[in-house]
């Protein structure tokens, strides 16, 4: 028997503006993101932001439905987007952050394991790690560097590539 240890290790800021200035603004774009949050059965709304190498900015926000399992995360709104639209344009930065008036939220919001197994597949395409921003509007921020930090056993096999 060999016993094996897996470290994680992240960021944690008090306030956005001790983050780059451009993480800081991917931050503001995820709180922009939640204004389309659908979200009338949770009452949970979720925003995501991704800047892209060139720049651009993509949102996404939670989308539910009254057929509850049709509805898609924030993060998998953003990601998929980028993978119909922008998949050239490689993933920096992706920025979360969540807003309830049902309870305060204290601590960053992470992100389902749905949508970390599909941030970790875009994230091998590309070729270059994803910056996760996780933030809270009334707690710290947690900063992630690449998706293995957050999954180290995600699911990944290359001979499906074909
Ligand atoms: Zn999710």
């Amino acid at each position: 028997m060999t016993e094996h240890e897996i470290k994680v290790s992240f960021k944690e800021y008090n306030t956005i503006t001790e983050l780059d200035p451009a993480d800081e603004k991917l931050c503001e774009q995820a709180v922009i993101a939640m204004k389309n949050s659908h979200s009338p059965y949770s009452k949970f709304r979720v925003g995501a932001a991704l800047r892209l190498k060139s720049g651009k900015i993509i949102l996404g926000s939670n989308q539910e439905n009254a057929a509850y399992p049709s509805g898609l995360c924030a993060e998998r709104v953003a990601l998929f987007h980028w993978g119909a639209n922008h998949p050239d344009d490689p993933i920096e930065a992706m920025a979360v952050t969540a807003f309830t008036e049902e309870f305060p939220i204290l601590k960053p919001v992470t992100s389902c394991g749905s949508c970390l197994q599909v941030l970790a597949e875009y994230e091998r395409k590309q070729g270059t790690p994803v910056k996760t921003i996780l933030y809270c509007l009334d707690g710290p921020t947690w900063v992630i560097n690449g998706i293995e930090t957050f999954l180290p056993f995600l699911f990944f096999e290359e001979r499906l590539n074909g």
